[in-house]
């Protein structure tokens, strides 16, 4: 049977009807990939698989949010939706509204997204308004603006976002049988992490699962609230997508680390970008900077020994490479790419001395 997106298949979990209009572009059904050679290079037993959500159709887990908050924003008769971004949430939000035939307002801040999800709210033809300030002043403004005009918040803390979300947590437990022992994901505002803890108890308590995984949250040191135990100011990092300091999702992250016997950790942008590479060149499989964090957190822990080998943990992957072409050619050496005329002679010359 063809695919027809996570309302549909997930819908007994939804707050849907069989009357609702469904906003959906296929999202959902990401692969569970296992890594192979990092573990392999360590040395060690740990099941470690990712989740690739950069493979969903705005290249971001965003959309599966993004389906049920557009979704109920069109059954409830709006025209059009609003929200504050680090760039994915205004990629989906663009990207859906069309699809659904609303409008799609979008506040940015000004030169810290990545080219990717610009050119997306752009080519979508949402209205993009640009603030010289960061996330949180955008969300902010975003909740005082919606008291005054007619549109639905399409931020996470709009409900309906986690509720779709939350299915992430079930392909995992349908692909694996069971629950991961850890499940490691970056944490901007810490929607996701919320979500997929929502998904994980309720397949807990209905039996579809005998055990939740240690929910493990990771954090650029330049935007690390969770780690500091108070808001950060002025967010810095590399990893756009994780650049907050008032995580909208607060209390249910502290609450869901301490229920799942979960940690919060920190990685400098160095150590998110060299992870980003590894998984590029060791394992061909490229994500944004923000989503390498997952991993990075994962490989420190199984080598300290607090991820215990035998464990089986997840990584999820929350946004696609290509998002960030910017920061991924600064990585590279352009220098090794070879320059030749095109003759025979030449190309030959430039493999044999590179083989
Ligand atoms: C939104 C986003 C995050 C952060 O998710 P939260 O729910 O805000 O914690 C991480 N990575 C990417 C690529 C994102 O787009």
């Amino acid at each position: 049977m063809r695919y027809t997106g996570l309302i549909d298949k997930y819908r007994d979990t939804l707050p849907v009807s069989d009357n609702t209009r469904i906003i959906s572009l296929g999202e959902g059904n990401t692969p569970l990939i296992r890594l192979e050679n990092i573990p392999c290079e360590m040395g060690t037993q740990v099941e470690l698989y990712i989740k690739y959500e950069g493979l969903n159709p705005t290249g971001s887990f965003k959309d599966r949010g993004m389906t049920m908050a557009v979704t109920k924003a069109v059954e409830s008769g709006s025209k059009a939706i609003i929200c504050a971004s680090t760039g994915n949430t205004s990629a989906a939000a663009a990207a859906y509204a069309a699809r659904a035939g609303i409008k799609a307002f979008v506040l940015i801040p000004e030169g810290k997204i990545a080219l990717g999800k610009l050119a997306q709210a752009m080519i979508h033809g949402s209205t993009i308004i640009q603030i010289k300030g960061n996330f949180d002043d955008g969300m902010q403004l975003v909740k005082e603006v919606a008291e005054f005009a007619p549109v639905s918040i399409v931020n996470s803390i709009n409900p309906f976002r986690l509720q779709g979300q939350k299915t992430a947590a079930f392909e995992i437990i349908e692909e694996l049988g069971h629950a991961p022992d850890y499940h490691c994901l970056p944490v901007g505002n810490a929607g996701n992490i919320t979500a997929h803890w929502m998904g994980y108890t309720e397949y807990h308590e209905k039996g579809k699962a005998d055990s939740t995984p240690v929910m493990l949250g990771y954090q650029a040191e330049g935007a690390a609230p969770f780690i500091h135990g108070s808001r950060v100011h002025n967010p810095e990092t590399i990893a756009t997508a994780i650049r907050i300091g008032n995580p909208q999702s607060w209390d249910q992250a502290l609450k869901l680390s301490k229920e799942s016997n979960g940690w919060f950790d920190a990685f400098s942008d160095e150590e998110i970008l060299a992870t980003q590479k590894m998984l590029t060149e060791k394992e061909g499989i490229f994500c944004e900077p923000a989503s390498a964090i997952s991993v990075a957190g994962a490989l420190r822990d199984i080598k300290s020994g607090k991820i215990p080998d035998g464990s089986s943990v997840v990584c999820t992957l929350t946004g696609h490479g290509l998002k960030d072409p910017d920061t991924a050619i600064a990585q590279c050496d352009t220098s090794a790419m070879i320059n030749v005329n095109p003759t025979l002679e030449e190309v030959k010359k430039a493999i044999l001395n590179n083989m």
